[in-house]
């Protein structure tokens, strides 16, 4: 790998992820990284825009090796940052289109794909060209909220409380094997939840999570998924807002960073084929602390 110019010092130079070379397309990568400032469609504080940046910023700090995974993602194989989709702030279609034509255009180059968010509605463009490619995906999703709403405004099937309704009902998500983790807090109602799991989520609540010991929850869910091409997004708001107070949606009652660490290293070995981690929301965090776990949260992702 060609090295940058002002590679010494973490705090100089211009910000890729984790300082790796700028490229207009993945042709010859092993991994693309892309970011998605988008956060038109957010119930509550927005901010997510700012989550790409963030996240490179503080990704600044990843020395290179992964102590707990024993791999140096970046050398061990081509990872190429492709800078931030063109996103059109008043228009969600749009936007959408602008990251499933960005997106498809990495998996037809044969990289793997790791998008920064951005708000969660980004996962359904993500979904639909990772399911042309592989068809109906095993999806494991981190997250406080289901994200199956129907919709939360007249009229409007498209915002981050509604990707994964959208996303079964277009036959992106092979059902059987669609787990959620982490999912707690108030609801508008009992029927949130009912809903989520009538599309056939196994859904892994916060509480469950808590009953249980981390290894058993991981061995169910690599059961479940088992050998298919399997989909990992993350909503940094599974995370308990006292790790990762820098996020739109919070909800008391989390994962610890190192928990959530610990479990995205237990996928290692699943036929995983994508990634997204969304809903950073730079200017609700503190001393970075939101986007530097997001940084080593998308550092687990690479060395997997
Ligand atoms: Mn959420
Ligand atoms: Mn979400």
């Amino acid at each position: 790998m060609t090295q940058p110019i002002f590679a010494a010092q973490p705090y100089a130079g211009i910000a890729t992820f984790g300082r790796v070379p700028f490229a207009t397309d993945a042709v010859g990568a092993d991994v693309a990284i892309l970011g998605v400032p988008y956060d038109g469609s957010v119930s509550y504080r927005s901010g997510t825009r700012f989550g790409p940046r963030a996240i490179r910023e503080q990704s600044l700090l990843l020395w290179g090796y992964n102590n707990a995974q024993q791999v140096a993602p970046f050398t061990s194989q081509k990872v190429v940052d492709l800078g931030d989709v063109d996103v059109v702030p008043p228009d969600i279609r749009a936007t959408h289109h602008q990251i499933e034509l960005a997106a498809s255009r990495v998996l037809a180059a044969g990289a793997k794909l790791l998008t920064l968010g951005g708000d969660h509605s980004i996962s359904l463009p993500l979904l639909r060209s990772h399911a042309q490619k592989h068809g109906p995906v095993a999806v494991i999703h981190f997250d406080a909220h289901p994200d199956t709403w129907d919709s939360e405004y007249p009229g409007q099937p498209y915002s981050h409380g509604t990707p994964f309704k959208r996303a079964i009902e277009e036959g992106l998500i092979d059902v059987e094997a669609y787990v959620q983790l982490g999912i707690r807090g108030p609801t508008a109602g009992p029927q949130d939840y009912a809903d989520a799991l009538a599309l056939g989520a196994r859904m892994i609540t916060l509480d469950e999570f808590r009953r249980r010991s981390l290894d058993d929850v991981l061995q169910e869910v690599r059961a479940r998924v088992g050998s298919r091409p399997t989909y990992v997004t993350l909503d940094i708001d599974v995370v308990d807002p006292a790790f990762a107070p820098g996020t739109g949606t919070p909800e008391v009652g989390g994962l610890t960073s190192y928990e959530m660490l610990q479990l995205v290293r237990g996928l290692r070995g699943l036929n995983l084929v994508g990634f997204d981690l969304v809903e950073v929301s730079p200017p609700f965090d503190h001393a970075n602390i939101t986007s530097i776990l997001a940084a080593n949260l998308a550092f687990e992702f690479l060395s997997l």
